[in-house]
């Protein structure tokens, strides 16, 4: 870290290696085992798996087809609005997506949606044909099969489902996959309906189109049992596989995904949503993993110089980038016996 408190002595690019070295930073290059038990990495997965059927989950659109982005026969627009729960209480993530003012639009082509996808009509019996193909995946995951299978609802707040819920299903508790060097839990499996794909998404209005909405989808969850970058990509590469050795799962872009939960010792859980390769996996957690170390260390640091923290105010001079040169090269001055950098 920088101790000179003189901001026009204060260079970013020193300051970042100095605080890479203060924390302990490794490359992932570099990183061993020890490296990563010394941070206390600790990883778990979802792995999202669309299956390859002929209709979608709860209704009778075809599954898998896709209308190109410009062509529909329909706009719906929709306003989401925050309503009090049972308990009295609003969501606090469905105020601040109210507060976005989004105008969300679905577009919809007859052959590939119907009442339902547009929240206008209940849902159908379950598919078959997709909770067969789950059961499969469960038993291949020796997950233990539910008795009973109970359609629950899951918030959807961005707009991507238009009833603002997924539909989803617990199929499977408790598995467990073997990897090279450990065997892996998995606490659940679950199916559901997939979202919408987004068009586009610019200022006030959001744009969805209703194709890939309600295909049907397996959610494969592990404990956080990863214990670096390199075993949640064989995780991942293994659940990949089981599923695709059914011969019954779509391949190709955006047909799987993962959700990658990574944590250091003493850090939080962080989210890394929507990971569409599996190559990316190591270098996005060892990242993550380090930032939150980072952090922790930066934590330590402030706790150590602000002896009261109710009186400790945060001083931060505006930079004001008055002229920028066309090589983004920007001239910068303090104005004496002021914090106002111009
Ligand atoms: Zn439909």
């Amino acid at each position: 870290m920088n101790d000179d408190n003189d901001p026009n002595n204060f260079n970013p690019r020193d300051n970042y290696e100095s605080t890479k070295q203060a924390v302990g930073y490794i490359s992932r290059k570099k990183a061993t085992q020890a490296d990563y038990d010394r941070v206390g990495f600790k990883s778990g997965l979802e792995v999202h798996q669309q299956l390859k059927t002929k209709k979608k989950l709860f209704c009778n659109c075809p599954a898998g087809l896709y209308n190109p982005k410009d062509e529909y026969d329909a706009e719906v627009i929709r306003h989401m609005r925050p309503t009090l729960s049972e308990l009295g209480e609003y969501d606090g993530t469905a105020l601040m997506e109210f507060k976005t003012r989004k105008q969300i639009i679905y577009r919809l082509k007859n052959e590939t949606a119907c009442t339902y996808d547009i929240d206008d009509t209940p849902p159908f019996p379950l598919n078959r044909e997709a909770l067969d193909i789950a059961l499969e995946i469960s038993l291949l995951c020796k997950l233990n099969v539910v008795g009973e299978v109970h359609i629950i609802r899951k918030q959807y707040l961005d707009g991507s489902i238009p009833t603002g819920f997924q539909r989803t299903a617990i199929l499977g508790i408790e598995g467990e996959i073997q990897l090279k060097n450990k065997k892996v839990r998995l606490i659940q499996l679950s199916i559901e309906e997939d979202s919408c794909r987004e068009i586009s998404d610019i200022g006030h209005v959001r744009i969805y189109q209703t194709d890939r909405l309600g295909i049907p989808l397996i959610e494969t969850v592990t404990y956080p049992d990863f214990s670096s970058p390199d075993e949640v990509r064989e995780g991942a590469e293994y659940i990949r596989f089981l599923n695709r050795s059914t011969g019954r799962v779509n391949v190709g872009i955006g047909s799987g995904r993962e959700d990658v939960n990574v944590s250091c010792r003493g850090g939080s859980r962080v989210e890394i949503k929507g990971v569409s390769h599996n190559k990316w996996i190591p270098e996005l957690t060892h990242n993550e993993v380090f930032r939150q170390w980072a952090l922790l260390k930066i934590c330590a640091l402030l706790e150590k110089k602000v002896k009261n923290k109710s009186t400790w105010k945060i001083q931060s001079p505006l930079i004001c980038l008055g002229w920028i040169s066309p090589g983004l090269r920007y001239k910068r001055q303090k104005i004496k016996n002021s914090n106002l950098l111009l």
